[in-house]
C-alpha cells in the first residue's frame, strides 16, 4: 500500500528493518474522487466527516490531501471513505523516506564526512561525494574481509577502530610489524591510523567517524616509522604477511618513484591469489604515464591506482594523475579520520594517500558483496561505477570519481583502452577492459583519418585483453583506438 518506503530490507540488515516499517502521517489522507461526483455532493460529504481540505491538485484529476480532525481514528476514517463509494482513491499518507542508511556517527551526521555524503556544507558542491547512504542501503559491511593496512601501525585501542581489528587466529595480533617483528603494529605517526578510520572505523556506534565499511577486518601491517618513513624490503614483507594471512585488499597509501622488480612481482603473486592493491597515485602534481609511482603504476590486473578529488569535485592540485596509470578519483582533501594521538581522536589531512582507503573500503564492499568475481571484474565494476569529472578526464583511465553506490548496483557497462609503457620502454601493452564477451578491434592510426587494425578480440570472463606493441625511436606518434564489433559485422565506436 505504501510505494514510497524506499529500498530492499535484507537478511544482513535486520536491524534497520524496523526503521523501514511502513509509518503514515497520523491525521492526513489522500482521496481522488470519482469523475461523476460533483464538487458540491464532495463538498458536503466532507462536511459531514469533518475532514478539512488541505489542497485540491486539479491537475491530477481532483486529487485531494484531507486532515482527519484531532482525535479521531485515522483508520476509521480511510474505511469511510473507502466505503462510501465517491472515491476512486483513498489512501493514508504515507512517510517517505530517502533511500539512504545512515548511521548514528557525530562526525557523518554534522556533514563532517562531505567525502561520503556532500550536501554542499562548508563551501562544497552538493553530491561532490561517493553516495555512501544510497550505497550501504545495498551494504554497509564485510565483517568477514580482512584489509591489510599497509602503512605506520594502527592506534589498536581507539575506539572507533578496535572492533574493525583483524586478530591473528593463534597469537592474537593484529597485524605485523615489519621494523620489529617482536612487536604488535602499533602507530606512531598517524598516517596507519588516518587511512584504517577512512576505509574501517566503526559505524554506528554513535561514535567519531564512520569507514566506508562499517564492519571490516583491518590488519595492520607496519614497515614505515615515526618519521613517515620505510623500506621497500619491509613493505614487500608486510605485503607477504597480507597474501599469506587471508588478506583480499591491499591498501597502500605510499610509494617509490623507481620501479622494482622484486615489488612487482610480490603484487602480481598478491593478485595471483585474487587479492586486489589499491594505491595511492601520489601527491606530487605530476602525470604517473611520465613519471611513474609504484606499486600505483605497476600494469598489472589487480592494481587500482586512486588520485585526490575536492569538495568541489575537482582534482586536487597536489594530486598525481595518468590518463593511462591512474584509474579513478576518490575524495582526498580535508578528509577527517581517527588518529593515533588517543583512543579519541581525530585529525584532517589531504592527499592521494587519504583518498585510497576511500577506494580500499569500497572495494572490500564490493568483495563481499560479489565473492565470486576476479580482482579485474572487480576494478571493471569500480571503473564502471564511477561519476565523470571534467578534472579527471584525459587524467585518469575511468574519467570519474568513485561512486559507491553505482559501483555496488549494476551499472552500464563501459570500455576503457589503456596504454602503458613497458619498463625497458621497446614496446608498450594496450588493455581493453570491458564487459566479457564484447568484440574489439584495437586501430592504429598516426593522422586520426585512416585506422589501421592491430588486432580483434573477445573481452574474456577476466573483463579485459592485452595487446602488445613494438615501438621505435624513429616511428612517427602512433594514436590507439578501441571500435566495438558487432556480430553483424557493424561497428560501434568506443
Ligand atoms: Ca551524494
Ligand atoms: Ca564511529
Amino acid at each position: 500500500m505504501c510505494g514510497l518506503v524506499l529500498a530492499s530490507a535484507r537478511p544482513e540488515f535486520a536491524q534497520h528493518t524496523s526503521e523501514r516499517e511502513r509509518r503514515v502521517h497520523d491525521s492526513r489522507l489522500l482521496v481522488q474522487p470519482k469523475p461523476e461526483v460533483s464538487a458540491e455532493g464532495l463538498g458536503e460529504f466532507h462536511a459531514f466527516q469533518r475532514v478539512r481540505v488541505l489542497r485540491t491538485f486539479t491537475g491530477l484529476r481532483g486529487l485531494q490531501i484531507l486532515e482527519v480532525p484531532a482525535g479521531e481514528s485515522l483508520e476509521a476514517a480511510l474505511q469511510t471513505y473507502r466505503n462510501s463509494g465517491l472515491f476512486q482513491i483513498a489512501e493514508p499518507d504515507c512517510v517517505a523516506r530517502l533511500a539512504a542508511t545512515v548511521p548514528d556517527d557525530p562526525k557523518f551526521l554534522d556533514g563532517t564526512l562531505w567525502g561520503l555524503n556532500n550536501f554542499g556544507q562548508n563551501g562544497g558542491l552538493a553530491d561532490a561525494d561517493i553516495d555512501a547512504p544510497e550505497a550501504w542501503d545495498i551494504r554497509h559491511s564485510a565483517s568477514n574481509l580482512v584489509v591489510a593496512v599497509i602503512d605506520s601501525g594502527v592506534r589498536q585501542t581507539h575506539h572507533d577502530l578496535s572492533a574493525n581489528l583483524w586478530q591473528h587466529p593463534t597469537t592474537g595480533s593484529h597485524g605485523f610489524n615489519a621494523l620489529s617483528p617482536a612487536e604488535q603494529p602499533d602507530d606512531d605517526n598517524g598516517h596507519g591510523t588516518l587511512v584504517a578510520g577512512i576505509l574501517g572505523a566503526v559505524g554506528n556506534n554513535g561514535l567519531g567517524v564512520v569507514g566506508v565499511c562499517w564492519s571490516v577486518q583491518i590488519m595492520a601491517c607496519k614497515f614505515v616509522d615515526r618519521f613517515g618513513e620505510g623500506t621497500l624490503s619491509d613493505a614487500i614483507a608486510c605485503i607477504d604477511f597480507a597474501r599469506s594471512n587471508g588478506a583480499k585488499v591491499i591498501n597502500t597509501s605510499w610509494g617509490i618513484e623507481e620501479f622494482s622488480e622484486a615489488l612487482s612481482n610480490v603484487v602480481q603473486q598478491a593478485g595471483s591469489e585474487g587479492i586486489i592493491v589499491v594505491a595511492a597515485a601520489g601527491n606530487r602534481s605530476s602525470d604517473t604515464d611520465v613519471y611513474p609511482y609504484y606499486p600505483a603504476s605497476l600494469a598489472l590486473d589487480n592494481v587500482v591506482a586512486v588520485a585526490a578529488t575536492t569538495r568541489t569535485d575537482e582534482l586536487h592540485f597536489q594530486s598525481n594523475y595518468g590518463l593511462n596509470s591512474v584509474h579513478l578519483g576518490a575524495p582526498g582533501s580535508e578528509i577527517v579520520s581517527t588518529y593515533h594521538l588517543s583512543d579519541d581522536a581525530y585529525a584532517t589531512r589531504f592527499g592521494s594517500s587519504m583518498a585510497t582507503p576511500f577506494v580500499a573500503g569500497a572495494m572490500a564492499l564490493l568483495c563481499a558483496e560479489f565473492p565470486a568475481a576476479s580482482p579485474a571484474q572487480l576494478i571493471q565494476r569500480l571503473l564502471n561505477g564511477t561519476d565523470p569529472l571534467p578534472g579527471l578526464q584525459g587524467k585518469s583511465i575511468s574519467g570519474g570519481r568513485l561512486n559507491l553506490q553505482k559501483a555496488l548496483s549494476d551499472g552500464p557497462a563501459q570500455t576503457f583502452l589503456t596504454i602503458q609503457l613497458a619498463p625497458e620502454q621497446d614496446w608498450l601493452e594496450l588493455q581493453v577492459r570491458g564487459q566479457p564477451g564484447r568484440r574489439f578491434v584495437v586501430e592504429s592510426s598516426i593522422d586520426f583519418r585512416e585506422w589501421l587494425p592491430v588486432v580483434t578480440n573477445q573481452i574474456p570472463s577476466g573483463g579485459f585483453f592485452a595487446v602488445t606493441n613494438s615501438v621505435c625511436e624513429n616511428c612517427p606518434t602512433f594514436f590507439y583506438r578501441a571500435v566495438e564489433t558487432l556480430a553483424d559485422g557493424g561497428t560501434r565506436s568506443e
